[in-house]
């Protein structure tokens, strides 16, 4: 089959379109580094569109008319939003999904120590990582410290030109005949992956030091004493406060473009946010539709989508009753109906074809960057275990509204047969009995401290999603 770029296929309009949409994308990248602030984010996106907070309208009380546009967010790491249609809710909804967790390194809740001099926080990595890649790289770190009277200190660290970042060691090459020789999975262990966050022990002042004893003691561990202080004048918390914080380590940068011709942009955490920011574009500019819109965007796919914020909760179907009361036609039925009868696009990142390891992929049925939208009938390991595998009727139903709307797609595979293989969140809806299929942008470097995609990619899936909520509808 024919494959084409999509670069050739655009006029000058779209390109300056391309380049706004890919503009916004890069500032949601850097704004959202984490599950929480990518909430964040995308609350202030909505409030300026006008959405309402559902809970918000539920305490208001009224009744819901199409067009109306609510969402809820879930301990701040997960949201739903819905835009009403002309039809009941009954008749199912258009759903876009995509999740806003990425690969990183968590702190540890008791991780501070010394040795040898450094101040080191200790980590768990989060997701599948190669561990080898996350050494010697500027890194930050985001997220919240929860003190015991309940009030949460932002830590964002690592982002300002001014700021200090911090760092991973590696054994210097010298030395590391014995280290080469292990296997990439065993060169860094997880253990070993412990940031250096200070290197000066604190220096005590001369009223401190009238107790012989207590500066003896003090100076054994004075760097990580020196860290304590810091975060003490800094943000008011004790060591103690580590057992009540998430913090995450990621990347220390922003998106940039990439390449001479600028034709891609390379950044941390792509999986899965460029699908969350182009489906959350998809649903804002869309005019007022005949079936309901829906936008998920969930925390916890990494892990296997567990936990209350992850797509396994039933966080999203409560949103959903919550919903169709409001509008006036909440029953256990009706909800089961209106989720069985929806169409979903479940977004998540696909191996964009490497040709520096052209081995591990199909070529014919690999993601290729700038070959447009990649949708995958199936996912999954070996023989196709884990996978949500979609309807032939509804990928026949989406080739026509892509043909329609003049959208450059392509179908592929995560590899060749039995190299590997990756899940998504699209088994999870299919639980209910609606069409689901997997979608989304080529990736190259998935996983790694930078991953790299297509602009012209990040444009068609916008374009894809956008025509998809306009005319998905299967009843
Ligand atoms: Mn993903
Ligand atoms: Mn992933």
């Amino acid at each position: 089959m024919e494959r084409k770029n999509v670069w050739e296929t655009y006029n000058d309009r779209q390109i300056k379109e391309l380049e706004k949409l890919c503009a916004g994308y890069r500032d949601f990248l850097d704004n959202g580094k984490t599950e929480r602030e990518c909430v964040d984010t995308i609350v202030n996106m909505l409030e300026d569109a006008g959405y309402t907070e559902l809970q918000k309208a539920v305490l208001k009380g009224g009744r819901l008319k199409p067009g109306d546009k609510v969402y809820a967010v879930w301990m701040n790491k997960s949201v739903a939003i819905y835009r009403l249609g002309r039809r009941p809710l009954e008749e199912g909804l258009n759903i876009l999904g995509a999740h806003i967790d990425s690969p990183r390194m968590d702190v540890k809740q008791n991780p501070l120590y010394e040795d040898g001099g450094f101040a080191y926080l200790d980590t768990h990595y989060y997701g599948g990582v190669k561990k080898y890649q996350w050494v010697t790289l500027p890194l930050a770190i985001h997220g919240v410290i929860v003190k015991k009277d309940g009030t949460t200190v932002e830590v964002n660290i690592g982002e300002e030109e001014d700021d200090p970042v911090f760092f991973v060691s590696d054994l210097l090459v010298h030395l590391a005949g014995e280290q080469l020789d292990k296997k990439a999975s065993k060169v860094i262990e997880g253990e070993a992956l412990d940031l250096i966050v200070g290197n000066r022990p604190l220096v005590l002042s001369e009223n401190d030091k009238e107790d012989g004893k207590k500066e003896k003691k003090e100076a054994k561990e004075a760097v990580k004493a020196g860290v304590l202080d810091i975060l003490k004048k800094t943000y008011d918390v004790e060591e103690e406060d580590f057992i009540s914080a998430e913090l995450e380590i990621v990347p220390a940068g922003k998106a940039r473009e990439a390449g001479l011709d600028r034709s891609m942009i390379l950044s941390y955490g792509q999986d899965d946010r460029v699908c969350a920011y182009t489906s959350l574009k998809a649903m804002l500019d869309v005019g007022k539709t005949e079936r309901a819109v829906c936008c998920i965007l969930v925390d916890k796919e990494e892990i296997g989508s567990v936990g209350a914020t992850g797509m396994q909760s039933r966080f999203f179907e409560n949103s959903l009753a919550e919903l169709m009361e409001l509008a006036g036609e909440y029953s256990e039925l009706k909800l089961r109906r209106a989720l069985a009868r929806s169409c979903m696009l479940s977004s998540d990142v696909s191996a964009g074809f490497d040709p520096s390891y052209a081995s591990y992929f199909e070529k014919k049925n690999a993601a290729f960057l700038g070959n447009g939208m990649v949708f995958n009938k199936f996912t999954g390991a070996r023989g196709k275990s884990g996978s949500n595998d979609a309807n032939a009727e509804y990928m026949a139903h989406i080739r026509k509204i892509f043909e329609k709307k003049g959208i450059c797609f392509q179908t592929a595979e995560l590899g060749k047969v039995d190299v590997g293989g990756g899940g998504t969140i699209a088994y999870i809806l299919a639980l209910y009995g609606m069409n689901v299929i997997d979608s989304g942008v080529a990736v190259l470097n998935m996983h790694a401290p930078w991953e790299a995609v297509s602009k012209a990619d990040v444009y068609e899936t916008y374009r894809g999603y956008k025509a998809f909520v306009e005319e998905a509808d299967l009843t």
